[in-house]
Formats: structure tokens, sequence, C-alpha cells
């Protein structure tokens, strides 16, 4: 039997496919090599809640999550995080580490009024007065350097260090002389061309609020946005097959564990490390991501000492590059946590996951991140989890996007449209539009092979 479409890979990538096809008539099923889909949109349990193990917001720079919400009607109620704001976490020039607010007008770490307050706070008057030059620097039309090259010549040292490189590793799991802008926010580098300046970009595009509002949540968790999908495209007619992995693909078929299954088009919705197998391309794999859930018991964290979470500059020495506290950002897990309980997540630097997966080392981070004395004792619980397969790099997606061209695949997912929700299921849904364009196979078509 032939079908319209197989799709490789259960993530938000590979439901939203599944989902538009399905409601399109189509035949199409979905195989997913582990035992529940949604990829790194993942329910765990912390301190008796249903907790993000994986993504835990979305971007709002498109309009994409909101959409395919109304669109597939999902039951998931869309929340803002608290006005709390984030902090970013630098080293003194006297070895102290200090903690501010992050600014309120910025993107990717770049400030749109390089002298207001809370950014001198961060970078202080020396560095603001040089970045402060970056508006009326000329604009160089020679190729794109890397986002670390590009914020160091425009605004000077200290932005790149305790702005950019934070965020960019925080946020995009990358180093920021690993990427480049037009990748990150591909709108930001285009306005910065045009008007010649980033502080002018920023200053056109920055939403006019606190640092962190340009994300949005799901009440109950994110994970519940890839569960209510993949009930509404079991209701189109999808087929999900789970504990289904592929060993091989070609523009037709998909072999699995003793199977083929043949189709008009195959869809590879997988992580970047697995695209890369499937296609029998050789990619240097990027690192593992490693998150810690921590259940934490303190009165300390009662008044949200770095508002809805802290970013750590590479110069503090921790285990964790990022704090978020769980239920400062979220009111819905506020609520359903009892008094004095709070819930940490912890991002870890590259190679040194394993520090905080006991209280004794998780306490450390939190204590360096947030400068609250906690005890290892007051660490309840912590939940440990490594995504092996998160992070495109742009070596990665470039190979793996010529292989699957060359072969007559269908690359999806963020191998194909980079990091993020936000970018992620528009980047599927153009691909569900394109390939419901070819005509659906007729019964004779659909079992003559
Ligand atoms: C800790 C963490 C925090 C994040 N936070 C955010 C955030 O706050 N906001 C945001 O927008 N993004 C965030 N992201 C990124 C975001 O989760 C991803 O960009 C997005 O979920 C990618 O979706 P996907 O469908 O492309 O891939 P995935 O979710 O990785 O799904 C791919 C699926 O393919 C399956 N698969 C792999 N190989 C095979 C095979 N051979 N056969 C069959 N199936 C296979 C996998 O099991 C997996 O289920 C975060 C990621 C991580 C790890």
């Amino acid at each position: 039997m032939t079908h319209d479409v197989v799709i490789v890979g259960g993530g938000i990538a590979g439901l939203t496919i599944a989902w538009e096809l399905a409601r399109s008539g189509r035949d199409v099923v979905l195989v997913e090599a582990s035992e529940d889909a949604g990829g790194m949109l993942r329910r765990g349990t912390a301190a008796g809640l249903d907790a993000d193990l994986g993504a835990e917001s979305f971007a709002t720079r498109t309009s994409g999550v909101a959409d395919l919400v109304a669109d597939a009607r999902l039951p998931v109620q869309l929340v803002e995080p608290a006005p709390a704001g984030a902090h970013v976490a630098f080293r003194r020039r006297s070895g102290r580490v200090d903690r501010a607010p992050l600014p309120r007008r910025a993107l990717v770490g770049m400030p749109a009024d390089p002298t207001a307050a809370d950014v001198v706070r961060i970078i202080g008057r020396a560095g603001a007065r040089r970045a402060a030059q970056e508006h009326s620097m000329p604009w160089s039309t020679g190729p794109e350097p890397t986002l670390a090259d590009l914020a160091t010549s425009r605004f000077g040292v200290r932005v790149t260090a305790r702005l950019v490189e934070p965020l960019c590793r925080s946020v995009y799991s990358q180093s920021a002389d690993s990427v480049r802008l037009s990748s990150l926010h591909p709108v930001l580098w285009e306005k910065a061309q045009a008007l010649g300046s980033l502080t002018a970009a920023v200053d056109a595009l920055a939403p006019a609020v606190r640092a962190g509002s340009a994300v949005r949540g799901v009440e109950g968790g994110l994970w519940r946005l890839a569960a209510e999908l993949e009930a509404a495209a079991l209701r189109a007619g999808a087929v999900i097959r789970t504990g289904a992995p592929a060993r091989s693909v070609t523009a037709t078929t998909a072999v699995l564990d003793g199977e083929t299954l043949a189709a008009r088009a195959v869809v590879v919705a997988t992580g970047p490390n697995a695209a890369a197998g499937l296609l029998q391309v050789e990619v240097a794999p990027a690192p593992p991501v490693g998150l810690v859930v921590a259940e934490v018991v303190s009165d300390a964290f009662d008044a949200f000492p770095v508002g809805s979470g802290v970013i750590a500059a590479p110069d503090v020495d921790s285990a964790a590059k990022a704090l978020t506290h769980v239920d400062a950002k979220w009111e819905w897990a506020a609520a359903a946590l009892p008094a004095g309980t709070h819930l940490l997540r912890l991002s870890a630097r590259d190679g040194r996951h394993q520090e905080l997966t006991d209280a004794a080392g998780a306490a450390a981070a939190i204590r360096t991140l947030t400068g609250v004395r906690l005890a290892p004792t007051d660490v309840r619980r912590v939940v440990p989890v490594a995504w092996p397969d998160a992070v495109a790099t742009p070596s990665a997606r470039a190979a793996v996007s010529e292989a699957a061209a060359t072969r007559g695949i269908r690359l999806a997912g963020a191998v194909a449209a980079g990091t993020g929700l936000a970018s992620v299921i528009p980047h599927a849904r153009a691909l569900a539009t394109h390939l419901l364009s070819a005509p659906t196979l007729t019964e004779g078509e659909r079992h003559v092979r």
C-alpha cells in the first residue's frame, strides 16, 4: 500500500504536518521512535505538578503558535508570563558576581538605547559610551560576521560578554561566535541592513515592555500543545505509530524494523543528528542539552529574587548557564504549588550536566546564579533530563538540507527551520501546504506498487 505522505519524527514539526495533511483528507502515517510523540515538548512531574522537561515557552516574533492553536481549535489557553522579567548574572571587575534585570528594550542582547539606566547597570558607563557609538558607525556591506564579531565591532566587548553571549547560549544553546544574526533573527538582520544600524533596528523592533515578554506559554505547560495537536491529528485521521523508529529513508520509502512504508512523499522531521543518520551524511554532533528541574523549599524565593529567572555570562563560574523560576514566570504554576515550594529549571553548561544532578550540585548553582543562600537540604528533588539531539548547528543544517534536497526528501523541524516553535511551526505548515499542492493518490495508485 502506498500512502500520500510518511512523516518520520513526531515532535511538534511532524505533528503539525500530520494534522495539516490529515484534515485535508490525505492518507498520512507518522512514525515516532520513542513511546510518546511530542519530542522536546515533554511532560514530567515535579512537586506533584506536571512540568515541562523540554521547551516551556515560545517566542512571539511570529504568530505561528497562536495561529496553529486557533486553526486547529486546540483546547489550550495561551498565557503571558508574569511581568517579573529575567535577570543576567555577570562578574564585575572586582571578581564579585552581580545580578541585574535584563534591559527592558533589547533583542538578542543588543540594546535599543545603550545609555538607558538598565543597560548601564550591566555594562557600566564606559561600556555604554562605547555602545552608543554604534548608531553613527558606517555599516559594512562585506560578508556577514559571526554574531560575536558583529556585536563586538558595533557595540564593544561589554555588550557581547554580558548580554549577547549569555542570551545566545541560554536561548539558542550556541556560542555567539558560532552563529550569525541572520539565522537567529532574520527580521532583525534585515532591518539592521536597511537602517545601517543595529541600535536603530532594535529600537524599531523591540517590544516596549520588559525582557521576557516576547514569549508566551500554555497554561498547565507547553507539553500540552503537542498532546492536544496529536489528539487533533488523530481525530482528523492521521495514523501515528509510536515505538517505530525509521532506519533509513528514500524519497518514497521509510524503512522500519521488518517493514517498509511506501509513500508519494517522505518527510524527515527528526532532530538534526537523527536526520543526518537517516540521510547518511557526516555531521559533527553538537553537545547534548542538559536540564534539571529542581523542587526547592525556601521562603527566600517567595519574593522572586531574580524575577522569572537569570542567565549567566560565560565568566560566572557555575555548572548552570541559566535558571528559570517556573512559578515566578507562570501564574498557573504558582497557583498549583504549596506555599514555600518553588520549581527551578537549571540549564547546564556544555559538559557540566552531571554536576547538577544531585541536591548539593543544584544548590551550588542556584546560589551562584541567584545570590540566595540555599542549603542542599532545601533542594528536595532534582529531575535531570538530557536532550541529545536538540541543537542544529549551521554546518549540520547546511549538510542535511543539501542531502535531503539532492534525494528529493522533505525536511522539517529545527534542522530545516531553525530552533524554536516560532520558526518550526510556520515552516512545517508551509511544507504541508506545498505537499497538499500535489494531487492525492487515486485508489489504483494507492494499491499498485
Ligand atoms: C531544554 C530545551 C528547552 C527549549 N526551550 C524552548 C523554548 O522555551 N521555546 C522554544 O520555542 N523552543 C525551545 N526549545 C527548542 C524546541 O523544543 C525545538 O526547536 C522544537 O521542539 C523542535 O521540534 P522538532 O519537531 O523539530 O524536533 P523534536 O521535538 O526533536 O522531535 C523529533 C522527533 O523525532 C523522533 N525521531 C528521531 N529519530 C527518529 C527516527 N529514526 N524514526 C522516528 N522518529 C525519530 C524523536 O524521538 C522526536 O520525537 C527547547 C529545547 C530544549 C531541549
